[in-house]
């Protein structure tokens, strides 16, 4: 259209200003009635305290303001995908020491990528191939059996054939020259017979590059560039956990030739096994603001936060007769002050699970389900200022009422 037409065309059509640069009227109209609207009343659903810890069916983590603001700013702007992974790259690898990272779409897709980015390297007519990896040279990953069961899943998704080993005379067996990588589940650590660090002294020996799944891992801040410091070739961390980043991000970082061979099988390319795992711009840029604060938080103080809550719950509910609770920090995943409760049930008839379906179904809702027979595990950090004086004060009144 010429310029000249354009005009005349503008002057007649009823949606001009969309063309001329100004927001459509039913646009500008939508938005003012959508902040008026509720729409959690809206859709008719629970919302709910979170006494139950960070888990993708809990949605996870709620996004701190600095978060929304960088999503907020992102969404009015194009950049080039491309680019902003470059800087943004750089600016994760500089904050975890690492030589180079990528925004992924969550950890898992952390875990398919950065496997994707051994298996092919920078060449081009592999990652056409991927999932089909049966002309590759190398195409076997090496695990202990304890540290599968659910998230070694993300490793077959590029066609990798995993080996279960258990000792380290299996794992020396193991491996030759169908081995493409190793792979080491962090949170299972405790269970197996190798740990961490032998295991990267054995895939270091055997010059076996070596990815680390610490997804859950943080707290304490420093595992975020422990294992890179470490000598570990990849690692994959959550964005939506701890981090508070959106729940769908996920960070990959580790050697550059690997993380640049990884972004080959990620959008914004078509024709590889990731483009499905596209993470959008304002999640980017939510990542590596979420990564930020996290970084510079005063995670001295946010400990503290945590304890006052979980005493503030442990001093109400142990004034009940029978009633015990305790303060405990796990050992591996999740490390932060958790509440275990339990009471005596001939003196209060209620089972814990009984305990968390009448919190569930209570006003206003708290999700506390991680409960074991005998006792119930309850989980402070994810928690809003001021939730936790009303998880102490319902959680009194069902031991209360089920006296007898
Ligand atoms: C949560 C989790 C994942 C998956 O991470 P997402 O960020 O949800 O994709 C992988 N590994 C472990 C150990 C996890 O806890």
């Amino acid at each position: 259209m010429k310029r000249r037409d354009l005009i005349k065309y503008l002057s007649v059509a009823p949606l001009a200003g969309g063309l001329s640069g100004v927001p459509f009227n039913t646009a500008q109209a939508g938005t003012k009635a959508l902040a008026k609207r509720d729409l959690i009343k809206e859709l008719g659903l629970r919302t709910f305290i979170n006494a139950y810890g960070v888990y993708t069916t809990h949605t996870a983590s709620l996004m701190p303001d600095e978060v929304m603001a960088a999503i907020q700013a992102a969404s009015k702007k194009y950049v080039l995908y491309n680019d902003l992974q470059d800087k943004v790259g750089e600016k994760i690898a500089a904050m975890c020491h690492s030589e180079a990272a990528m925004v992924t779409s969550g950890c898992w897709s952390a875990l398919v990528l950065g496997t994707a980015g051994i298996l092919t390297g920078m060449d081009k007519a592999k990652v056409a191939l991927l999932p089909d990896v049966s002309g590759f040279e190398r195409n076997e990953v090496i695990l202990q059996k304890t540290h599968s069961g659910s998230y070694d899943h993300a490793l077959t998704n590029t066609g990798i054939k995993r080996v279960f080993v258990e000792t380290v005379e299996e794992m020396e067996a193991a491996i030759n020259s169908k081995t493409a990588m190793t792979w080491f589940y962090n949170e299972a650590d405790p269970w197996g017979k190798i740990g961490h660090q032998q295991w990267l002294a054995l895939s270091k020996k055997h010059k076996i590059p070596a990815m680390i799944d610490i997804a859950a891992d943080v707290p304490p801040v420093e595992n975020l560039w422990k294992f890179n410091d470490m000598g570990y070739d990849v690692v994959c961390v959550s964005g939506g956990k701890a981090i508070r980043g959106p729940q769908s991000a996920g960070i990959l970082m580790g050697r550059k030739e690997i993380i640049a061979a990884a972004r080959l099988s990620a959008p914004p390319g078509g024709g590889n096994i990731g483009r499905g795992m596209k993470v959008n711009k304002e999640e980017i840029f939510g990542m590596y603001a979420a990564l930020d604060r996290f970084v510079n938080l005063d995670h001295g103080k946010e400990w503290q936060i945590w304890e006052d809550r979980a005493n503030v719950i442990l001093n109400a509910v142990t004034k009940v007769n029978g009633v015990k609770a305790e303060i405990f920090v796990p050992p591996i995943a999740n490390i932060t002050p958790t509440l275990r409760i339990s009471w005596d049930q001939s003196l209060i008839k209620l089972t814990p699970r009984e305990m968390s379906l009448n919190l569930r179904n209570g006003e206003p809702s708290i999700e506390a389900p991680k409960s074991i027979n005998d006792a119930m595990i309850l989980s402070v950090w994810m928690m809003q200022p001021g939730d936790e004086k009303i998880v102490a004060k319902r959680f009194t009144e069902e031991l209360m009422k089920a006296r007898v």
